[in-house]
């Protein structure tokens, strides 16, 4: 098995090659410039090890056979899909990006279209060397960043867009939400991470849902908002780093965004609809078990979102009474 584990992840490192080289071709001309496009320089791109899958859909494939490789070991790479009609590469005519565990293996693919073609990524399955749910993209190099904390945005090129912007502490957990095993991975690397995802409601989405799997782990939780840009490649590319570096100097914390995005479902001229969010309020700030940490986060809370700190003092302590 561990002799399986290593086959895998050597063709997995031939096949990054292969589609480096691709890209660096002819046939990769369109690819290439459709990463330059995107403003990523060629330090980046090589620094990531970015590639390009081509037209033909089993270049790869023959590639491998070539090599003296067997179907079932290639079966296993995740990299081909095995039909009756015959063998066809998983990836083709899209971007690559190789997707490296943080001791720089080449554990899986991420696969982008040119344009607006569908599914606009495509990613490796799970394998023996790829677990969705251990692994985080740009941890390799996110792990050696001198910063204590860590940036963990949406996809591919917010991690590349932030690295090659300066903040290389940024990592993705990719195409799969957050799991308490990426939160326990970041663990080892940090005390404190930012969350900067997309500013749509997915993204919103995912940070509320990420928020108690980091809390759980015992992480330290900021959260940034990308608006009015999409993402941290867009806010990066139309503001700069300077200007995304404040955003992180200014992060919310992490219960006042989940008391502002609790508000926003919530019409305040209403005051049966304020009342019960006051109420959802007051049970939110009961998990503290902490008087003193309650306290500051019932100030905290009053003072951003206009609450009359009194009357929510008072609804606090009635809850916790009842339980
Ligand atoms: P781009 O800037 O290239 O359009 P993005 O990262 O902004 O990409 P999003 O649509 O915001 O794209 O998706 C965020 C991440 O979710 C992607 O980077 C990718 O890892 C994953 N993802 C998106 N679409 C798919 C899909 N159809 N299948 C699997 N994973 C996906
Ligand atoms: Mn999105
Ligand atoms: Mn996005
Ligand atoms: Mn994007």
């Amino acid at each position: 098995n561990a002799d399986k584990r290593s086959q895998i992840l050597t063709i997995n490192t031939l096949a990054a090659k292969f589609y480096y080289y691709m890209l660096k071709s002819e046939k990769g001309a369109l690819a290439y410039h459709y990463l330059r496009g995107r403003e990523l320089s060629d330090n980046t791109i090589t620094g990531f090890g970015l590639g390009y899958s081509d037209k033909y859909s089993d270049s790869l494939y023959k590639y491998m056979k070539s090599k003296g490789y067997k179907d079932d070991i290639l079966k296993e790479t995740g990299l081909f899909t095995f039909e009756e009609k015959g063998v066809h590469d998983k990836f083709w005519n899209r971007v690559m990006f190789p997707i490296m565990d943080v001791n720089n293996k080449v554990i899986a693919f991420g696969g982008r279209v040119m344009g607006d073609g569908k599914p606009k990524y495509l990613n490796s399955p799970e394998t023996k060397v790829f677990d969705k749910s251990r692994n985080l993209y740009g941890l390799n190099i996110a792990r050696t960043s001198r910063k204590d904390y860590l940036l963990i945005c949406e996809g591919y090129m917010d991690v590349i867009s932030l690295h090659q912007a300066g903040f290389n502490n940024a990592v993705a957990a990719l195409g799969t939400s957050f799991t308490s095993g990426h939160a326990s991975l970041i663990k080892r690397y940090a005390k404190e991470v930012v969350l900067t995802f997309d500013s749509d409601g997915a993204g919103i989405k995912a940070a509320l849902r990420a928020i108690p799997i980091l809390r759980e782990a015992g992480l330290s939780i900021k959260v940034l908002s990308m608006k009015p840009y999409k993402d941290p490649d867009e806010f990066i590319k139309a503001l700069g780093p300077e200007a995304y570096e404040e955003r992180i100097e200014k992060a919310t914390n992490y219960f006042i965004f989940q008391v502002g995005t609790l508000m926003n479902e919530y019409n305040l001229y209403d005051p049966s609809e304020k009342t019960e969010f006051h109420n959802k309020v007051a049970d939110m700030l009961l998990e503290f078990e902490d008087e003193i940490e309650r306290n500051n986060y019932l100030e905290s809370v009053c003072r951003t979102f206009n609450i009359p700190l009194d009357g929510l003092r008072q609804l606090v302590k009635k809850k916790g009474l009842n339980y």
